[in-house]
C-alpha cells in the first residue's frame, strides 16, 4: 500500500495518478479543504500533461483562462518585458483542487487525521510520500535540518472582485 500525506495539489495529483496505476492508496490530510480563495496558478504544457495523464486536463481547460502574454512591470507601472505566456493556463487553485477530489476513485482510501509523528505511517506502507507542503513534516523527519527557512521576504495578496484586464507581476522595493 501507499500512503500519501497531504491532499494539496501533488498529493492528489499523487493519488490519481498512483490509483490509475492499480495502486493500493491510503490518502491523509488534517481537513480536504477546498481552498477558499481562488489565486490563480499557472499551468504549463509540462504540467498540463501530467493532468491529461490523469485525466483531468480537460475540465481544468474548460476552468481556465489562457492568456497569449503577460507583463512584468516596475514599481511606477512601466512594462518592463512581456513574456509570452508559452501555453500556460490560468486556473484557480479552488478550482484545480476541487477537480482533482472529484477525479480520485472510491478505491483511494481517505482518512483525515493531523500527524504530528510520521513513524507509525511508515510501518504498514510500501511507501510514504510526503506531500504536505512547505512545513513538510515527512521531509524534516527523514532529513533533519530541512526544516523551511525564512527568506526575510515578505509577501502580500490580496484578491480584487474584478476581471484583470491583462496578466501581469509588478517588481517593486517592499
Ligand atoms: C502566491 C503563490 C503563487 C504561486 N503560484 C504558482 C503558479 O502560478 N504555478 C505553480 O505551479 N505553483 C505556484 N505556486 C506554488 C504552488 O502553490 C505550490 O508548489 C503547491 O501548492 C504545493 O502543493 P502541495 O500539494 O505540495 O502542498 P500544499 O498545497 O501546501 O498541501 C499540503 C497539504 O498537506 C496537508 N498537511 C500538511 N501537514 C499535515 C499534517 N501534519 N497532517 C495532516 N495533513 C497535513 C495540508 O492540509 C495540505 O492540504 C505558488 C505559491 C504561492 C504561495
Amino acid at each position: 500500500m501507499i500512503r500519501i500525506l497531504g491532499a494539496g495539489v501533488s498529493g492528489l495529483t499523487a493519488a490519481l495518478a498512483l490509483a490509475r496505476a492499480g495502486r493500493p492508496v491510503e490518502l491523509i490530510d488534517e481537513s480536504f479543504a477546498i481552498p477558499p480563495v481562488g489565486t490563480a496558478l499557472g499551468l504549463f504544457p509540462p504540467a498540463q500533461r501530467v493532468l491529461e495523464q490523469v485525466g483531468v486536463l480537460e475540465p481544468v481547460r474548460r476552468r481556465a483562462a489562457t492568456p497569449r502574454e503577460g507583463h512584468l512591470l516596475g514599481a511606477a507601472g512601466q512594462v518592463l518585458a512581456t513574456v509570452p505566456a508559452g501555453g500556460g493556463l490560468l486556473v484557480s487553485r479552488s478550482d484545480l483542487v476541487s477537480i482533482l477530489h472529484d477525479a480520485l476513485p472510491a478505491s483511494v482510501r481517505r482518512r483525515r487525521e493531523r500527524i504530528s509523528d510520521v513513524r507509525p505511517l511508515r510501518e504498514d506502507a510500501d511507501l510514504l510520500v510526503g506531500a504536505d507542503g512547505t512545513h513538510s513534516l515527512v521531509r524534516r523527519s527523514g532529513w533533519p535540518g530541512t526544516a523551511a527557512r525564512s527568506h526575510h521576504v515578505t509577501v502580500l495578496r490580496g484578491t480584487a472582485e474584478i476581471p484583470p484586464p491583462r496578466v501581469s507581476e509588478t517588481w517593486g522595493r517592499g
